[in-house]
């Protein structure tokens, strides 16, 4: 089987699909690796790099040749997409559901598209293929750096000849992987932190990280399937959107992660609760993009400041301005699904595997996952 690794194209993106110190694990299972030119120099690793680690480096144009199945991070630009052939099969972060449109090109170019946010997450084999909890921690991370950058005053409690200052007060709004992440990391640059999810299971994980847990009584039994919080009714989002408010005035630093299923992010800080806000309060959105964030106002990749100057910081894909790490990461989430659909030399497309139901989602010239059908539909 030959792997195609190709240059991520979107603004911003700096991360790539395979690593060199990955390329030996792909070779070792039979996977030739080849590479576009310049494929790693966002996550600055070189051509050169690739070749020593045992990778083939080849124009744009040869890799879509040789290629039978090509690894990307996110989805390739409409030109890139344009040279797939009936049959190569496509590996990515495709994000199909918000992006019904790729699945039905992809479909219609007789590709296989092969996406890694359908890989079943609490299934324990199929962890090591967790690109969205890989790439989410690195934002959580990140997000706390960012915030830190931010914010004009110091994150841990200091005491000095000059005086003593006091810690910041941190609340992460969302305790799933990048939200835990985050109340990690702001605990460990010695904020005082506090969290809040609507699931009631998150209390006890919060509170593990060293994080005060805030109860806010307006939501219950909000778990959905498969670990994940379900959609607020517009009555339960009003009381939850007025209870954060009303506490809104002892933090910060705000850090937004929740994310609702089949549906946009719910908003959290309103305009009312920003106001509650400290001049100088720092707000990061990583729900902020096409379809709204979590912060009121929060625009994707920009920061603005309200009027009682708070900084809304719109965070997207925030796991792009780590790039080594993300990328280490994702070859790993990449090469584990790779190999695994991979049977003597050829990658075997077998919709009875529980991990492959839920990552393939176009092939032979339809698109077969059923929820992207019906996104597509
Ligand atoms: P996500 O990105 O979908 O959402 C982030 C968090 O926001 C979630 O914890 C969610 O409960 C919370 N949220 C949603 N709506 C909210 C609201 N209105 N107010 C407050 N919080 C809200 O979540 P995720 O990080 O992808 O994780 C989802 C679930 O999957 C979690 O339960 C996580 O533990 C689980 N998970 C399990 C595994 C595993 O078992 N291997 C791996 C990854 C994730």
């Amino acid at each position: 089987l030959r792997a195609g690794v190709v240059r991520q194209t979107a603004p911003a993106e700096r991360r790539v699909a395979v690593v060199p110190t990955a390329v030996a694990g792909l070779r070792g299972a039979g996977i030739e690796v080849l590479v576009q030119a310049g494929a790693g120099a966002g996550a600055r690793y070189s051509d050169q790099d690739y070749t020593d680690a045992g990778a083939s480096v080849l124009s744009e144009e040869d890799l879509y040749e040789q290629a039978d199945v090509l690894l990307s991070v996110t989805a390739p630009d409409p030109a890139a997409l344009r040279l797939l052939r009936p049959g190569q099969a496509l590996m990515g972060l495709l994000r199909p559901l918000s992006n019904p449109r790729l699945a039905r090109d992809l479909a219609a170019a007789g590709a296989t598209a092969i996406s890694l946010d359908g890989v079943p997450r609490t299934l324990s084999r199929a962890q090591t293929m967790d690109a969205l909890s890989s790439q989410a921690n690195v934002a959580g991370y990140k997000a706390v750096i960012v915030a830190a950058e931010a914010y004009d005053r110091y994150l841990p409690l200091l005491m000095t000849a000059a005086g003593v200052a006091r810690p910041a007060q941190v609340l992460v709004l969302g305790a799933g992987v990048a939200g835990l992440q985050a109340i990690a990391t702001a605990h460990r640059l010695g904020a005082v932190v506090s969290g809040y999810d609507v699931r009631p299971e998150a209390q006890e994980e919060i509170r593990s990280l060293g994080a005060d847990a805030l109860d806010l009584p307006t939501v219950t039994e909000a778990t959905a399937s498969g670990g994940y919080a379900r959609a607020l009714t517009s009555d339960e989002q009003r009381a939850q959107r007025e209870a954060l408010a009303a506490v809104m005035g002892r933090f910060d630093i705000v850090i937004a992660t929740a994310q609702a299923i089949g549906g946009p992010p719910p908003l959290l800080v309103d305009d009312d609760a920003l106001r509650a806000l400290r001049p100088g309060a720092v707000a990061v959105d990583l729900a902020s993009g096409p379809l709204g964030g979590n912060v009121y106002g929060s625009r994707p990749g920009e920061t603005t400041y309200t009027k009682n100057g708070v900084a809304v910081i719109g965070a997207a894909e925030l796991a792009a301005t780590v790039p080594r790490a993300a990328s280490e990461a994702y070859a790993r989430n990449i090469g584990a699904l790779l190999t695994h659909m991979t049977r003597e030399g050829r990658l075997r497309i077998d919709l009875d595997d529980e991990i492959q139901a839920g990552v393939v989602i176009t092939h032979e010239g339809s698109v077969v996952h059923p929820a992207a059908a019906k996104a597509v539909a």
